[in-house]
């Protein structure tokens, strides 16, 4: 189901302020500029909004550093020069990323914004149902609250926090259909969810509210038209432009570099970087030993982390005893899908998935050392230091090595111990 092509009218510019995004917020956009003068060199290089450069920054960086996206505090709203700042703001980081002619950018930047709105709509009682009708063809409130007035800062009182949860929508069911294959979790999976006459009731649950999950679909509609926008205003980047932008651009090209190395670093994790409790798990499954549930779900999700093939991972179960192909790629598929995040040592040593004992290998040893991964942060960063091909803390080199100042295994400074 397409979003409707006619959007419900919005008039307030506090909303346009903080959804800057939206399609009734141009008009409103085009009428701040002309009445404070602002063209495209005062947005570039102007004294009046430096202000709205240094915020765009902030949600350029947010962007590619912030998993939660762009961080929801902005600047007042509910003055004239807040306004301002927050939507020109958005105006120039959706230039810089234009300018930097990269999808996988723009997209990235896309989905911090969308995620932005999204933390903001659960609690902004007014604008739901408006924004909702802008990108849904098809929601309506079932029960509880109708549109309160919201207070200052984003906040809520706690008449209207409970007015909020006791908030119950339905979608249309194309659109449901339609958006939720983009969003994991069980809860999306149309047989999980509770249909009548083509509609799609989004139950109030303990941890996730109703309005809390119509903003999660909504989320998926925004991030869609913020990122078809800035794609199709890619093309009306004059070389004068991109020229006068490349230092933001370079900025956020390079923020994404390091992201992206320190990614692939932990991917290109060798065999021999696995932790002991990752091959000890594997060399039982190929052994034939029955290794629990949690011991599984642990080497599911570090293959998953690890970037290994989904069929790599199928193969460490093979030898289990109750090997089952289509019922293990299908639990390993699931893993990948949902991007585990692996237990770290203190739940792997009360599930006895741990086999080292203290003094077995010199980086488990570590104080810092509560997490898998951060063993093989330590072993690659090691290997790296010493430029050797065989990692230190293989127990033979641990054990001939106890004397050696220069086979010692990594320590906090030296390794990553975030
Ligand atoms: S101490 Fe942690 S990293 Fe080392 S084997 Fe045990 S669980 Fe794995």
């Amino acid at each position: 189901m397409p979003v409707p092509t006619t959007p419900p009218t919005l008039v307030d510019e506090v909303t346009f302020a903080r959804y800057p995004f939206l399609p009734q917020a141009g008009d409103w956009i085009r009428s701040m500029a002309q009445r404070h003068s602002i063209d495209l060199n005062e947005l570039l290089d102007g004294p009046w909004m430096e202000k709205a450069r240094q915020r765009a920054r902030i949600r350029l960086v947010d962007s590619i550093q912030s998993k939660e996206g762009v961080q929801v505090v902005g600047g007042d709203i509910h003055t004239e020069e807040g306004r301002l700042i927050e939507a020109f703001s958005f105006y120039y980081a959706r230039l810089v990323m234009c300018a930097s002619e990269d999808e996988r950018l723009i997209a990235r930047w896309a989905q911090a914004e969308a995620a932005r709105a999204e933390q903001l709509l659960i609690q902004d009682v007014d604008n739901l149902a408006p924004i909702a009708n802008t990108y849904l063809s098809e929601v309506e409130l079932l029960e509880g609250a109708q549109a309160v007035g919201m207070v200052a800062n984003h906040g809520m009182s706690m008449r209207q926090l409970r007015q909020q949860s006791s908030s119950v929508w339905r979608v249309g069911l194309s659109d449901f259909i339609e958006i939720c294959p983009k969003i994991t979790g069980h809860r999306w999976r149309l047989p999980n969810v509770d249909v009548e006459n083509g509609w799609v009731k989004l139950h109030n649950e303990r941890q996730y509210a109703s309005s809390a999950k119509l903003a999660r679909l909504l989320r998926e509609r925004m991030k869609a038209g913020i990122e078809a926008e800035a794609l199709e205003k890619m093309g009306e980047v004059t070389t004068d432009l991109a020229v006068r932008l490349a230092e933001p651009v370079g900025m956020i090209r390079n923020l994404m570099a390091n992201k992206t190395s320190e990614a692939i670093a932990l991917v290109g994790a060798e065999e021999s970087d696995w932790p002991p409790c990752m091959q000890k798990t594997i060399g039982d499954l190929s052994n034939g030993v029955n290794v629990n549930h949690f011991g599984r779900l642990f080497l599911a999700s570090m293959a998953a982390t690890l970037a290994l093939p989904q069929e790599s991972c199928v193969g460490f179960f093979r030898g289990a005893p109750d090997f089952s192909e289509s019922t293990t790629s299908y639990q390993v598929a699931h893993v990948y899908q949902n991007e585990y995040t692996p237990a770290g040592c203190g739940k792997l040593k009360v599930n006895h998935n741990c086999p080292v004992l203290p003094g077995d290998n010199r980086t488990c040893d570590q104080p810092w050392m509560d997490h898998p991964l951060k063993y093989i942060r330590a072993t690659q960063r090691w290997k790296r230091l010493t430029g050797r091909n065989e990692a230190s803390t293989k127990s033979e080199d641990v054990k001939s090595s106890e004397t050696s100042d220069d086979a010692q295994p990594p320590t906090p400074d030296k390794a990553d111990s975030e």
